[in-house]
């Protein structure tokens, strides 16, 4: 016991000298703020495996905790499945964030050229609708260097949703047989990844470390550096079920017959809230409020039910007349369908600009927001930082996002905007190549920035003009709260809400390839 409080102790002076340093360290020197925490509200299932290169989401909402100005980018994406193991999934992107920043800080602290990224995604599979398999992947740098690689980031979840745990390792398998699954793994890793077997060498326990169950078997994880040769990247292996036979110690009992969780249910669920982080003065906080939006639902957000007191827009667009154009990034999410019922209430459209590797996990919203006139171009395929990468990883980005986009929608895409608003020379010169506009923006409420809506309002309200692009995220609750006032005082002052190619259409002579294109001001 003694020696359990002599380690809490050792704790506490740790945390004293963290948080201490950096008070010290703001105090010098402009330094970013640790990413704004945003978990989503009631989650829901949503089923796709159509490719190893899409995002597959069968379990929970996606979350995403974000951080979006020079020079630390964020982009945390992390499944809430209304589970009580909501929390521990949220304090490891949490914590992941704030430690990725603080090393970041460190190394600012010695060039002021350092740029810090962070990009992780994650895929969730639910198996026997019982269990939730979860393997977070991605990566950070902190340095300004382009040659010098990234850092991966790999963490596995293992959920018995109705046991309410998260399994560990060797509640998946039975370790007193780690010879028999070692040897299987060997068998499994050559047999999948042959150009391996010159570089295996022993292989123990530590490789069964990230296990995610999956559904054909459990899929370990081989994170790059620290099992594999230096040029290997991050691999997975799958371990067949029927391969593993009594080492398998989960999947005793029959699958059941309906997902315990996650439900559609409004109910709120328990959010867990960040712990406060060193400097956390604007940690933004948003969605807690469950909502009933969800994908295919046309039925409109409650408090709107008594519907527009003004009139919506009319159908023919006026030249003369002020146009602005409302652009949504970082969807498709949870509250595509409630932004486009509040855009088909008042008879409006806008522009969406979608993460590729999420379309297919929200195609049906996005078939209905083309259908209702709205514009979708992309944001990217997983929002990395662009101007950071190769001209073919670029071209990469900037087509499977357009192609996805064209595939679930049947629209054909020339324009993307790029994350973070982060441009460079090769993005222009691929965009030209490649026969795109790249779209920017004129009003900007930071709204990731803040849970206030009434600050979003304001923000809108004071930068508006005729011809504005208004850059906006369709992932919080506090946005659509923001434009459901908005959006009649905008109609009232006699704005008409076009998309953004409607609006360089009507205002910019012509629009060009490679070029970046900030608002549609009258000439
Ligand atoms: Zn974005």
């Amino acid at each position: 016991m003694r020696r359990f409080f002599q380690f809490c102790g050792v704790i506490l002076i740790a945390l004293i000298v963290y948080s201490g340093s950096t008070i010290t360290y703001a105090d010098s020197m402009p330094i970013p703020l640790p990413p704004s925490a945003v978990p989503s509200p009631t989650p829901r299932p949503v089923i796709v495996n159509d490719g190893p290169n899409h995002a597959i989401i069968e379990y929970g909402w996606p979350a995403i905790i974000k951080h979006n100005n020079d020079p630390f980018h964020a982009y945390i994406r992390f499944p809430q499945g209304g589970h009580p193991s909501d929390e521990v999934i949220y304090n490891w992107a949490h914590g992941l964030s704030v430690s990725i920043l603080s090393e970041f800080r460190a190394v600012l602290n010695e060039d002021p050229r350092a740029r810090g990224e962070v990009n992780v995604h994650f895929d969730s599979f639910l198996v026997d609708n019982r269990y939730a398999g979860i393997l977070q992947q991605g990566d950070y740098s902190v340095v300004f260097d382009p040659l010098v690689p990234p850092i991966d980031v790999v963490k596995t979840f293992n959920i018995d949703l109705p046991g309410n745990t998260i399994l560990e390792s060797n509640d998946i398998l039975d370790y007193s047989q780690s010879d028999r699954i070692l040897e299987l793994l060997r068998e499994r890793m050559i047999f999948e990844h042959p150009n391996t077997e010159r570089s295996l060498g022993f292989i123990d326990e530590s490789w069964l470390h990230f296990l995610v169950i999956g559904h054909e078997g459990i899929i370990v994880v081989l994170d790059k550096n620290r099992l594999l040769p230096e040029d290997f990247p991050t691999l997975t292996v799958t371990l067949p079920y029927e391969d593993l036979g009594d080492a398998l110690l989960i999947r005793g009992n029959p699958p059941l017959d309906t997902a315990p969780v996650p439900s559609p249910s409004p109910t709120p669920m328990p959010t867990p809230m960040p712990t406060a982080p060193p400097d956390d003065g604007q940690d933004g906080q948003d969605g807690q409020d469950g909502q009933d939006g969800q994908d295919g639902s046309d039925s409109p957000d409650g408090d709107l039910s008594t519907g527009p007191s003004v009139p919506p827009q009319s159908g023919s667009i006026d030249p003369r007349a002020p146009m602005i154009a409302l652009s949504f990034d970082d969807g498709p999410g949870y509250y595509t369908n409630q932004f486009l019922d509040l855009l088909e209430m008042y008879g409006i459209r806008a522009t969406f600009c979608v993460v590729g590797n999420l379309v297919n996990a929200h195609s049906e919203a996005l078939v209905r927001a083309v259908s209702l006139g709205n514009e979708v171009i992309g944001h990217s395929w997983d929002h990395k930082n662009l101007a950071k990468l190769s001209a073919d990883a670029v071209r990469a980005q900037i087509l499977d996002t357009a192609d996805i986009i064209e595939e679930v929608t049947g629209t054909s895409v020339m324009m993307f905007r790029p994350p973070y608003g982060a441009i460079s020379d090769t993005m222009r010169d691929v965009a030209r190549e490649l026969g795109f506009s790249i779209l920017y923006w004129s009003v900007d409420p930071e709204d990731w920035n803040t849970d206030d809506s009434e600050a979003v309002y304001d923000s809108v309200m004071q930068q508006v003009r005729d011809g504005s692009i208004i850059l906006s995220h369709e992932i919080y609750k506090s946005t659509l709260t923001a434009y459901q006032r908005l959006i009649p005082e905008l109609l009232s002052r006699g704005f008409q809400f076009v998309t953004v190619s409607e609006l360089l259409t009507y205002r910019v002579r012509e629009v060009l390839p490679g070029h970046v294109y900030y608002n549609g001001h009258p000439n």
